[in-house]
């Protein structure tokens, strides 16, 4: 039995594919309607507060990455 080698979990290889939803980042509302095209939102309208700059939103991964970050920063 050979074992070693094997990946323990799979990762988007960068940021190519789709998430399922977007969160804004001025309300942090997650918004499941947006065009997404090579890694990034290309256009996308919060519904709560219509924000509507693909650049202030992140997807699920950003967030747990920045959650993470804080954490380290232990900054509460
Ligand atoms: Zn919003």
């Amino acid at each position: 039995m050979v074992t070693g080698n094997a990946p323990t979990r799979l990762r988007y290889d960068g940021r190519v594919a789709e998430p399922e939803y977007l969160i804004c980042l001025e309300c942090e509302t997650p918004v499941y309607v947006f065009e997404w095209r090579e890694g990034r939102p290309t256009e996308v309208v919060c519904p709560v507060c219509g924000n509507d700059d693909p650049g202030a939103f992140a997807t699920e991964d950003d967030m747990e990455e920045m959650s993470q970050g804080a954490e380290e920063a232990d900054d509460e």
